[in-house]
């Protein structure tokens, strides 16, 4: 019976510091509610500027970001494109919308992300039937970057270019840089759930400043210079509103100390199930700097006898919103047939990732006593393993 007086504790739920409002009034006292306006640009200098990067062109989703940092690469009819196969469905998506295919690339078990091995095999495999790929995406899981020294290695012998898809992982660095900063293109979301937040949006980020001009006019319908409507090629409308972008302003200032909550629940958590053989803790790998964007942990279902779906909808009964980690791109019926590249031959990690794990509440507005209900409940569950009966 699911328990209706429990107020409701979500998975990752928008966190507004205040800040925002001013930037808000400012646009609807100078009456900017458009899709352009001067929150836009300095929305966009100021996160090049956090980030350490040339530039930003400013979006309505992460998912567009992608589509066009595709179309700048010139993905097309019958292209192939690698990605991350433990990943968001957004991360591909815009492959498919171009026309091209996706092939999928398996994780590693220390980033949980791309793993370099099944990268080079797939690499080495199209080098050889002479269909290399027109670029590469790669995933910054729940705040952890990916291992980039080696993918970065591999796509420079191949030439291929890199897009990141650091939708989950504004703020987390790797030896130091910023991911979204290291490869051709970097991809924002500020979408809901994600560690700032628009309502929706996202960004592209780069240090071409040229690709992100181009990047602008493709998203304003792609008007050539002429006051009569006339396209050369075909644009999307992807600009963001001078509305939302004054949001992502006022929440770019909160993102430091964003981070280092989410951090603080890991560590919370991490204390917590310190004594629980049965739960592992996705690691935060060797020169890398998470941002704990969730709280990703895996069940060891022979020490707990319990799988991690159980624990997940028991949670869910106590009106926690917990959630499995990602479903693998390859294994989803939008993707069937489509070409995947495992770890090891005959070892496939994201598969395994995605049977055992979850992800808990981590909200960097998550109170202690919210929290402590958490523990509680997930402590309780486990206890009760022996007697499945008595779980649901
Ligand atoms: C959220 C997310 C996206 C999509 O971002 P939107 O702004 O929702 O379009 C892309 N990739 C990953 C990994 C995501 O988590």
């Amino acid at each position: 019976m699911l328990n209706t007086k429990l107020s409701k504790i979500y998975l990752s739920p928008p966190h507004l510091s205040g800040a925002e409002q001013a930037y808000v009034d400012e646009a609807f006292q100078s009456n900017w509610i458009a899709p352009v306006g001067p929150h836009i640009q300095a929305f966009e200098q100021e996160m090049a500027d956090y980030l350490g990067v040339n530039g930003g062109a400013a979006v309505s989703s992460g998912t567009s970001a992608i589509h066009l940092a595709l179309s700048l690469l010139k993905v097309g009819k019958g292209d192939r494109v690698f990605c991350s196969t433990l990943t968001f469905t957004a991360s591909a998506n815009p492959i498919v919308y171009l026309g091209a295919e996706p092939v999928f690339i398996d994780s590693e078990l220390e980033s949980w992300n791309m793993s370099p091995e099944a990268l080079e095999r797939a690499l080495q495999n199209a080098s050889m039937k002479g269909n290399l790929p027109k670029a590469l995406i790669v995933v910054h899981l729940y705040g952890q970057s990916a291992k980039m020294r080696e993918i970065l290695k591999l796509c420079h012998h191949y030439e291929v270019p890199v897009i990141e898809d650091a939708a989950e992982s504004l703020g987390a660095t790797y030896y130091g840089n910023q991911t979204g900063t290291m490869g051709e293109f970097g991809v924002l979301s500020f979408n809901g759930n994600k560690i700032i937040t628009t309502s929706g949006g996202g960004m592209l980020v780069s240090n071409s400043l040229n690709a992100l001009d181009k990047a602008r006019f493709l998203s304003t319908q792609a008007k050539d210079q002429a006051i009569h409507y006339q396209h050369s090629e075909l644009g999307y409308n992807y600009r963001i509103s001078n509305v939302l972008a004054g949001i992502g302003r006022g929440q770019l200032k909160s993102l430091d100390s964003r981070v280092m909550k989410r951090r603080e629940v890991f560590e919370n958590y991490a204390k917590a199930f310190k004594e629980l053989d049965s739960i592992s803790f996705m690691p935060e790998y060797k020169g890398s700097f998470s941002t704990r964007w969730l709280t990703a942990i895996t069940i060891d279902e022979f020490i707990s006898g319990i799988t991690s779906e159980e624990v997940v909808n028991y949670l869910n009964h106590h009106q926690i919103e917990a959630r499995p980690v990602w479903k693998p791109l390859h294994l989803q019926p939008l993707f069937k047939g489509t070409e995947y590249f495992s770890h090891q031959p005959g070892v496939n990690i994201a598969e395994r990732l995605f049977e055992s794990g979850l992800c808990l509440p981590s909200g960097s507005n998550l109170t202690m006593n919210d929290q402590q209900r958490v523990i509680e409940c997930v402590i309780e569950c486990l206890s009760h393993s022996k007697d499945r009966e008595a779980i649901i």
